[in-house]
């Protein structure tokens, strides 16, 4: 692509007045402007694969989605304080994709406004204050759950223990234990747990999930000492898995907390936090709840419509079907490249284990100027991250697969 004067122009006025905290994608940052289904077009017309977007989950811009909440726009926006059925027939449709003792649904705008509440509820209704998560965890912007996020590089919040998952484990009891220690260090300087804080596909560990069910044990160990678990589910959920709408479910458990958003509205800010009736029931004793936009009747639309097409259009069988061959493809390149040492994940969401943070970014600028969007995740951000919505399609891993051999064969065979 040839760096045009707009561009340049763009990354200057862009410089000018955002943030110096935003960062940009890639060594060579995409100027982007429409995507429809899995392609993303840059200003110059030219065509990306996005195997990076989990938020798209039905595909960009899906024409069903826009138009239900185009509609949704021009009759009635407003917040949970009047009667509607929108929010009414979205948290139904909610929890009926859950375990029936998940009964109470507040919507929020984000992953991060629902990951801050079930926080807050789990200190209030434990009376702990301890909270575990995995050491490159990130669970959103808060000031709380910074000190949650170890990923982004910041100390730990007060009472927060972290653990070290290992990539691959031994069997379903190791995570367990890990959860155990962590325990008996709250215990060892008199902390009181609150709560296991996951997200079920660990995706900013690097996508851990096998053997699937190594969440039951842990779990047990943290009601056993009066904590609560939450299931944060804003990667995995949405079908990206392949088996049921959430990342739990591979586990064979039954949450305290779910908290969702990305995906939810198909890239429209809606997000929520389900929890068990008597946990809410107790926090609703204690406090009233309202959030200005949280729930607004579009949002709620967005994510109707969003659910809609994702049972329709069968996205969680395609999650599974083409997961599963996008799974084996990449196999067969971390059979042939020694700079790959290993492949974890579920459905859509897969985790390339590369021997160090530069070689990844080797790959993903590759991958970027070959027309395929990937990221990074995990310990110094060595494994790639690829997660493409959900209507991705076998010719398109094929293309995937086409253009990450020859970046490999490019960058580390010639
Ligand atoms: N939890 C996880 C696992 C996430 O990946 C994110 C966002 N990257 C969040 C929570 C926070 O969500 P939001 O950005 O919508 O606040």
């Amino acid at each position: 692509m040839g760096v045009t004067e707009n561009y340049q122009a763009l990354l200057a006025r862009r410089d000018r007045v955002l943030s110096p905290s935003y960062r940009l994608f890639y060594e060579e940052p995409l100027h982007i402007v429409r995507a429809e289904g899995v392609w993303i077009y840059d200003a110059d017309g030219r065509r990306y694969l996005d195997a990076y977007n989990n938020i798209p989950v039905a595909g960009h811009c899906h024409p069903y989605i826009v138009e239900e909440l185009a509609k949704q726009a021009m009759l009635l926006n407003t917040h949970t304080r009047y009667l509607n059925e929108r929010p009414v027939e979205l948290a139904e449709r909610l929890l009926a994709t859950m375990p029936s003792a998940m009964g109470s649904v507040i919507l929020t705008n984000s992953g991060s406004e629902a990951n801050d509440l079930a926080v807050r509820i789990s200190r209030m209704v434990t009376g702990g204050t301890g909270v575990i998560v995995t050491d490159c965890a990130y669970h959103g912007t808060s000031d709380l759950l910074q000190g949650m996020s170890p990923v982004t590089g910041l100390p730990t919040g007060p009472d927060i223990f972290t653990i070290e998952v290992p990539l691959v484990m031994r069997d379903a009891g190791e995570f367990a234990a890990i959860v155990e220690g962590a325990l008996d260090r709250m215990r060892e300087e008199g902390v009181k747990p609150a709560a296991l804080l996951v997200d079920t596909i660990f995706g900013s560990d690097g996508a851990i999930a096998e053997p699937a069910g190594f969440l039951k044990g842990a779990i047990a160990a943290i009601h056993r000492e009066g904590g609560l678990f939450i299931a944060d589910e804003v990667q995995p959920g949405f079908g990206r898995t392949g088996a049921g709408m959430w990342g739990f479910q591979r586990h064979g458990i039954v949450p305290d907390f779910v908290t969702m958003g990305k995906p939810m509205g198909n890239g429209y800010p809606v997000a929520s936090l389900v929890t068990r009736r008597e946990i809410a029931e107790a926090f609703a004793r204690r406090q009233r709840y309202f959030n200005t936009f949280g729930g607004s009747t579009v949002s709620c639309a967005a994510a109707l419509a969003t659910l809609d097409v994702i049972e329709r259009e069968g996205l969680i069988e395609n999650a599974a079907k083409t997961g599963a061959y996008l799974s084996e493809r990449l196999q067969s390149l971390v059979d042939r490249y020694d700079v790959l040492t290993g492949l974890r994940g579920a459905g859509l969401f897969q985790g390339v284990q590369t021997r160090s943070g530069e070689i990844a970014g080797r790959i993903i600028n590759g991958l970027r100027r070959a027309g395929v969007l990937i990221g990074g995740a995990g310990r110094g951000n060595a494994a790639l991250k690829v997660r493409p919505p959900l209507p991705i399609t076998p010719a398109d891993v094929d293309l995937l697969i086409h253009s990450f051999d020859q970046v490999l064969q490019g960058e580390f065979n010639n």
